[in-house]
């Protein structure tokens, strides 16, 4: 297990274009650093920093004239008290009463997810439906929930659907959170929801790279990746004297980066040892492939995609590979306005809404920018939920509930608009 104990969380904010090489430099010039966001003119980047190091990065910025404060001063500790436990007591109660043991109030494991998915498809058979659509390197079944009231409406049209996924990044705890969160309003709360659930068919995958996310749970709390090994033959034979080399740090492919569009041109790594690795070549994941493969099979149908990520309360739009626009911008965009007033108007959460590029720095080989450029899916976003970098992915499991409803607001205010449309 990776402990983080007296590992500090520091927010700098470069001022100027110089500053945000010297950043970049920081990371060059001290090993072990791990760039939580990227350093951009004006915008904060939150870096992780093992103790041993923290007198030197301070001192490396104070003498640049960088700006920086202190996020966390002990990030172990931030991460023992994330996500509160449950006793086995607790757990076979809920298990005896409501057939589950999700609460929302923490952060489930993936077994937990599981138990709630096949109890909703055992509660609600006329709505839901469980599909595997693939499996992890690891051999975990990638569930997808599909509901839906029947594909054609009243007047026999066939209705638009949608995709949602969550939990590409392992770390990222509220992703799976939301989408499960997501998946109990249309189900669960479905008088409520009748319109959009009636509407459209969603198709709903809450953790996209299990084999992670539990990694993330057991061993190393901010993993990122997927868990593939993509070492070549000859070094799987002299496994013991690779593996002093091959760190852990070297294993798995970040997924975010690995989708077949503008495949590795920017904003990726082509080092298996480094955070946004794209992979040996595009959709070299079981993971990514699955995904696609199911939702090409359903292009000319799902108008909305959306993959949930965090942390920086953002909404993002196409492109991300290029600082050039859709030529639907203007329609992505308003879109978007509704989606992020609709979230704001829950409990004052801001959003930005835009263009990775423009609002951050590009990057290549996403999801959404493969949805809407080979897909051809015309609303395609990737949300990074809350927060702004106060706990970063440690988000507490107390804030679970609330980013679910304004998530979920927002969801509802673009399926409205898509379901009206058609
Ligand atoms: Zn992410």
């Amino acid at each position: 297990k990776v402990y983080y104990k007296n590992y500090q969380l520091l927010r700098v904010i470069p001022r100027t274009d110089m500053q945000v090489d010297d950043v970049l430099a920081l990371r060059e010039e001290i090993e072990g650093l791990m760039y939580w966001t990227e350093p951009a003119r004006n915008h904060s980047a939150d870096i992780l920093i093992p103790p041993d190091s923290v007198t030197d990065v301070k001192q490396f910025l104070q003498i640049r004239g960088v700006e920086f404060v202190v996020l966390l001063k002990d990030v172990q500790k931030a991460i023992a008290s994330q996500n509160p436990s449950m006793s086995r007591q607790q757990r076979v109660e809920l298990r005896t009463n409501k057939g589950h043991d999700m609460t929302f109030q923490r952060y489930h494991r993936y077994s937990d997810m599981l138990r709630y998915m096949n109890y909703l498809s055992l509660k609600y058979p006329e709505l839901v439906e469980l599909l595997i659509i693939g499996k992890s390197s690891k051999g975990q079944p990638l569930k997808v929930i599909k509901i839906s009231t029947g594909q054609r409406t009243k007047d026999g049209n066939i209705k638009p659907a949608v995709w949602i996924d969550g939990g590409m990044h392992a770390r990222e705890w509220i992703s799976p959170a939301v989408v499960m969160y997501t998946l109990k309003q249309l189900v669960e709360n479905f008088k409520v929801n009748r319109k959009v659930v009636e509407g459209a068919d969603w198709y709903i995958l809450p953790v996209s790279n299990p084999d992670g996310y539990e990694y993330s749970h057991t061993t190393d709390r901010f993993w990122r990746k997927t868990r593939s090994n993509h070492e070549s033959q000859d070094e799987e034979t002299s496994r013991t004297l690779t593996n002093f080399f091959w760190g852990e740090s070297c294993r798995g492919v970040d997924m975010n980066r690995n989708w077949n569009f503008h495949w590795g041109e920017v904003g990726a790594s082509d080092d298996p040892c480094h955070e946004t690795y794209a992979g040996p070549r595009p959709f070299s994941e079981p993971e990514t492939r699955a995904i696609s493969d199911f939702i090409m099979d359903r292009k000319d149908r799902i108008k909305l995609y959306l993959t949930m990520h965090a942390y920086s309360q953002m909404w993002l739009v196409p492109w991300g590979y290029t600082s050039k626009k859709t030529g639907d911008y203007d329609d992505l965009m308003n879109m978007g306005r509704k989606a992020v007033d609709a979230l704001n108007r829950v409990s004052g959460t801001q959003y930005q809404l835009g263009p990775s590029p423009s609002l951050l720095y590009p990057t290549s080989g996403g999801a959404d920018d493969w949805a809407k450029g080979a897909a051809g899916i015309k609303y395609a976003y990737t949300v990074e939920l809350r927060d702004d970098g106060t706990y970063g992915f440690l988000l507490p499991a107390s804030q679970i509930v609330a980013t679910g409803k304004e998530t979920f607001a927002a969801i509802k205010a673009i399926a409205r608009a898509i379901v009206c449309k058609n």
